[in-house]
């Protein structure tokens, strides 16, 4: 990893915190550490942002296990003792008598046992901000998801709030590739532990990354330039009356008049 690519990766991070308004001074942030390259990058950026940042946050580290990992997880704890993070690791036990009873349960209730264990713990740390290591390459695998099988034009939000308001969510690796993370936490030699769902194939996930690595052999910056979309949005090419200069509001009662007419034959 050389020194350029670590600034830009601070760079990344720095320029999303301080874009979405992500951290602000006294907040605890608890990184929510799936065993994976991209949360394992995020705890290194955020720790070494809280050193030099204008704004005052305290960084700590928790890990759910919901009995999907493949490998023992104890290396990454000795290996964060080691670097002197205060990190905390919890075995699920629903998520476990899930495991048990459901062994092919779907996504929807495996996150949502997870959800309520993150809260938990990160109510125990006394921490009101939880960190997510969701990149650039997840932002733009659910946009085309969203709008590819859901009908709706949408990624992940980069801030959002608990339902009762009590933790702020954040997604500092927006702007990071996770061609980027692989290469940090590398050089990190941070012990990354797999979790069995990510070898799983012939989901919509793999197909749309396998469409994302066939195209960016030809355009590189086929991510960047998607995030970029994200961010510039031009409403009256799109379809959302909500949003067009003469959307609903401008509509003259001739039209809706003429669209009830038609909607009836
Ligand atoms: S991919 Fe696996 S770990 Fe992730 S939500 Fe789905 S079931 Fe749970």
């Amino acid at each position: 990893m050389t020194a350029d690519r670590e600034r830009a990766l601070l760079r990344k991070v720095g320029e999303a915190i301080h874009r979405f308004r992500m951290i602000r001074d006294g907040d605890r942030v608890a990184v929510a550490l799936s065993g994976g390259k991209d949360s394992l990058t995020l705890l290194e950026a955020l720790l070494r942002l809280a050193r030099k940042a204008p704004v005052e946050f305290s960084v700590c580290a928790f890990t759910v296990e919901q009995g999907k990992f493949l490998r023992p997880i104890e290396p990454l704890g000795e290996w964060l003792r080691a670097r002197g993070v205060a990190w905390t690791y919890y075995r699920d036990a629903p998520s476990f008598r899930l495991l048990e009873q459901e062994p092919d349960h779907g996504c929807d209730l495996c996150s949502r046992y997870r959800r309520r264990a993150v809260y938990e713990i990160a109510r125990e740390l006394g921490a009101n901000v939880i960190a997510f290591g969701h990149t650039a390459d997840d932002f733009c695998e659910a946009l085309l998801r969203n709008a590819l099988f859901t009908g709706k034009l949408s990624a992940l939000p980069p801030v959002a709030w608990s339902r009762q308001k009590d933790f702020r969510l954040i997604r500092p690796l927006v702007f990071v590739t996770e061609q980027l993370t692989a290469a940090f936490a590398g050089a990190l030699g941070a012990p990354v532990i797999p979790c069995g769902c990510s070898q799983k194939t012939g989901t919509v996930r793999r197909s749309i990354r396998d469409l994302f690595a066939d195209l960016e052999q030809d355009y590189p910056h086929l991510k960047e330039n998607l995030l970029s979309a994200m961010g510039n949005l031009d409403p009256n090419r799109l379809l959302d009356n909500r949003f067009r200069e003469d959307g609903d509001q401008a509509r003259p009662a001739a039209a809706a008049e003429l669209l009830r007419v038609v909607t009836d034959l």
